[in-house]
């Protein structure tokens, strides 16, 4: 049986990210070639629309740039996401870095000022804690 993966959608060239582009990564995108892949958009999958405001991480919240609270959105999103992967069995995700939702390693740090610092998004953190192991593909 072949290897299921999850994989952030915008990674695979789908123009799922707030501004209605993609992050496509031919690297990704020639890893999951033999594999099975389980295509996944938290924020679209916790009812955010595209386009939508890009959105950031305020300590255990999440705010868009007009300061407006979603995090009930991006938890939804999480939480769909996490039940998508337990109901095939899939055990492996890649996941697009710096995204309040998908980072891996690193988020923006909720100034909507461009800054970077270390920390994981809403999604990648509940994969993580549910034993979901996350592919750095370099
Ligand atoms: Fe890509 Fe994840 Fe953002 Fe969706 S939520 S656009 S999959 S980084």
């Amino acid at each position: 049986m072949k290897e299921i993966i999850a994989c952030s959608a915008c990674l695979l060239g789908l123009n799922t990210k707030y501004d209605s582009l993609n992050n496509f990564n031919q690297k990704v995108f020639a890893y999951l070639r033999d594999k099975t892949v389980i295509v996944i958009c938290p924020e679209v999958f916790g009812g955010l629309l595209i386009p939508r405001n890009p959105s950031e991480i305020r300590g255990e919240k999440l705010y868009d740039n007009f300061g407006k609270d979603v995090s009930e959105y991006f938890m939804k999103g999480a939480e769909e996401t996490l039940s998508l992967l337990k109901r095939y069995g899939c055990t492996k995700a890649i996941l697009k870095d710096g995204s309040p939702s998908c980072g891996t390693t690193y988020i923006y740090d909720g100034t909507f000022t461009s800054t970077l610092k270390k920390g994981l998004g809403i999604t990648a953190k509940l994969l993580i804690e549910n034993g979901i192991e996350i592919i750095e593909i370099e």
